[in-house]
């Protein structure tokens, strides 16, 4: 606790007190935002669409981008007269922004109220309660998390996140990850399938089970664990789970092992994430990425060589310090040659406290720009070229819901992670369904839904 202001309570007149928490991250970010509603749900509070019908205003932030901080600043800066205009709004940043810049985001945004770490997000409830008493409040401390979750607390009825484990033990010279969430650290195999059956109890029929490393689940329990073994269990002990993923892979830990177990469980997703940073291998050095680009490749091959509908998505990173024109033409030919179907591409900005952030950021923002659209222009024209060859063809989908942009069509996902719009009836949603492509558009693939009887791929 710091140093009080005036004594607030935001809570004291209203039955239910508001909250409006943004998350502004990645799907780990998501998760943990879910399980911060969870505990302020059995706490009472009522969830609100906007700042300004809230008493509690939360953001949920990310660090490893700057221009995810920045957004996160402009966010509390728009605040400002709302909060002199109502001096009970309780301001809150929580997540890896807050662990890493500390007690600072109060020098900055004065009007903020409370800043909890990576480790503390479980504690919202005491720590406004704090607040509450008049307090400004820091809690950045580490502190085991004990992943107790609301499942009811979830964006979408069929679609469920699940931590497996927290931390990264890489140091990946740019990221600021093992600095805000340390160490990695597995959750046990049975507390998983345990969340996973209540989850799937609920309605949920597609799971994605999150890790920084997530091929690295099991290894510090060191009883055998492994992704695969988990993907396993989950998959033939959970039989109504339609979809089953994971997420972030690392090349170092592509095994055979993990690629059999994609292979030889239908359900578990044909589309995979696998970062590669940079094509040049004097770059993934400087990177301390732990690969060379062949060492990429063979990951890749064996990858394709068991599962050979998987479609693949990856990171850029472009503008790291040194990076020439030369390592820049090896990521766009590396990119051609991979044939991804997504590419995920950001500018180089130092992190603080990160090991290339002692480099002088070298590379002028004009040629980030510049390699950065490039990047995102050869990625079009490949995802373009792989989603025609879809036309014609017949795919599963799993239905999420009405189309955002024609509320006559319905949404979903083919197995490779493709958005398919379709005209269907409304039961279809949290369902399979077969659909024959007519047309591919730079975003989307578009069809008309097909009898059962008629699948064929
Ligand atoms: S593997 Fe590297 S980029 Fe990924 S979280 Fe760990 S340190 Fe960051």
């Amino acid at each position: 606790m710091l140093s009080g202001h005036p004594p607030m309570d935001p809570l004291a007149e209203r039955a239910a007190p508001r909250v409006y928490l943004e998350d502004m991250g990645c799907q780990m970010n998501r998760m943990d935002s879910e399980l911060v509603l969870g505990k302020l749900k059995k706490a009472g509070f009522e969830r609100v669409p906007t700042p300004g019908g809230a008493d509690v205003v939360l953001y949920y932030t990310c660090s490893v981008r700057e221009h995810a901080e920045d957004k996160v600043y402009g966010r509390l800066g728009a605040l400002k007269r709302l909060k002199k205009d109502r001096p009970d709004l309780v301001i809150g940043v929580m997540g890896c922004m807050a662990q890493n810049h500390k007690d600072a985001i109060f020098d900055r945004a004065p009007h903020v109220d409370l800043v909890v770490g990576t480790s503390r997000f479980e504690d919202v409830v005491p720590l406004l309660e704090e607040v509450r008493h008049g307090a400004r409040v820091l809690a950045v401390d580490r502190k085991e998390l004990s992943f107790d979750r609301d499942a009811s607390v979830r964006p979408r009825k069929h679609q469920a996140f699940l931590t497996a484990m927290r931390g990264c033990n890489k140091f990946c010279t740019f990221c600021i990850v093992p600095f805000t969430q340390g160490r990695e650290r597995s959750r046990p195999i049975e507390d998983l399938l345990a969340e996973a059956r209540i989850l799937v109890q609920d309605g949920v029929v597609e799971l994605t089970i999150l890790g920084q490393r997530i091929d690295t689940y099991g290894l510090d329990l060191r009883d055998g664990t492994t992704l695969a073994k988990l993907l396993s269990r989950l998959h033939s002990e959970l039989p109504g789970l339609l979809r089953l993923s994971f997420i972030t892979s690392h090349p170092n830990h592509m095994t055979e092992e993990l690629a059999e177990t994609i292979a030889s469980h239908p359900r578990v997703s044909r589309y995979l994430h696998l970062p590669v940073q940079s094509g040049s291998d004097r770059i993934l050095q400087a990177m301390n990425r732990g690969y060379s680009t062949d060492e990429y490749r063979r990951a890749v091959e064996l990858l394709r060589s068991r599962v050979p509908d998987l479609a693949l998505a990856t990171d850029w990173i472009v503008g790291y310090p040194g990076e020439t024109d030369e390592d820049f033409g090896a990521s766009c030919r590396l990119l051609a040659e991979i044939g991804y179907q997504n590419s995920f591409v950001f500018k180089y900005s130092p992190r603080e406290g990160t090991k290339a952030a002692a480099l002088e950021d070298s590379v002028p923002r004009a040629v980030k720009e510049a390699r950065n659209e490039r990047l995102l222009t050869l990625q079009d024209e490949i995802s373009a070229s792989l989603r025609s060859r879809y036309r014609g063809q017949r795919v599963r989908v799993l239905v999420e819901g009405p189309s955002k942009r024609d509320a006559s069509r319905l949404t979903g996902r083919t197995h490779t992670n493709l958005i398919v719009h379709f005209e269907g009836p409304d039961s279809l949603i949290g369902r399979e369904a077969l659909v024959l492509v007519e047309e591919s558009t730079p975003l989307c693939l578009i069809g008309k839904r097909e009898p059962e009887d008629s699948y064929s791929a």
